[in-house]
């Protein structure tokens, strides 16, 4: 069968990464997070200081793009890539909290989403890939035969995050968490560059009511119907 793009794209917490799994499992696709690569940029500059709770050096982290090196590595046992930064593998640094607070401010620098975009169209250029984000159907694959754009209201989303959070141990609180979620939506869709949106050929998925089998059925339809097409 041909081997097409899958783009999803939508709000922080909405399942994205859940669906483009299993999607790539079952396909035989690459999956791409690209979440996780903007909280990789976003893990390097919190290490270095130059975020912090008071302020962000913009220009040192422009200035310090070449030096930061990212890639996956697929990890068998787990069924997906995990994100590395220099070499030193860092998927469990960039699900904290703290990158999630920070990570948004990042993503709205031109420099950084320029040098993501192109790894990315890069990555996807062989086609057989899911990739998810904020600007995948918009900006990396405009051209992607299958668009979705997750929605969830946001007391599902940041329910669904603490649940992830405090099955991995954080102590954090629900306040915080759906606070961290409106925040970054907000910022997400009304950055200049690339603001979070629905592009016009996406098809909306909201999934507050669907189960994670019946959205996956749901998409794995349309990816038939797609490829049929072809
Ligand atoms: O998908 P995830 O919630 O891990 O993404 C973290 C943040 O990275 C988002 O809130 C957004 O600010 C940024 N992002 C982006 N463009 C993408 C993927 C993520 O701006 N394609």
């Amino acid at each position: 069968m041909k081997k097409i793009t899958i783009a999803i794209d939508g709000f922080s917490s909405t399942g994205k990464s859940t669906l483009a799994k299993q999607l790539a499992q079952h396909l035989g696709y690459v999956y791409v997070d690209t979440g996780a690569m903007y909280r990789a940029v976003t893990f390097f500059a919190m290490q270095n200081g130059y975020i912090t709770k008071d302020f962000f050096d913009k220009q040192t982290l422009i200035n310090s793009l070449p030096y930061i090196k990212l890639h996956f590595v697929f990890n068998p046992d787990l069924g997906f890539a995990e994100m590395y930064l220099n070499d030193i593998n860092i998927e469990k640094e960039i699900r904290t909290l703290d990158v999630s607070n920070f990570v948004s401010l990042v993503a709205e620098v031109s420099e950084v989403r320029a040098k993501l975009v192109e790894q990315q169209q890069e990555m996807g250029k062989e086609k057989g890939i899911v990739m998810d984000g904020r600007d995948i159907g918009t900006v990396v694959f405009p051209s992607a035969e299958l668009k979705i754009f997750m929605t969830a209201s946001a007391q599902t989303r940041a329910q669904r995050r603490f649940d992830e959070l405090q099955g991995k141990g954080q102590e954090v609180s629900f306040e915080e968490v759906l606070k961290n979620v409106e925040g970054r939506d907000y910022i997400d869709t009304h950055r200049e560059d690339s603001p979070l949106r629905k592009a016009a050929d996406a098809i909306e998925i909201d999934n507050s009511y669907l189960t994670k089998d019946e959205q996956f059925n749901a998409v794995l339809e349309m990816v038939d119907e797609v490829t049929k097409s072809m």
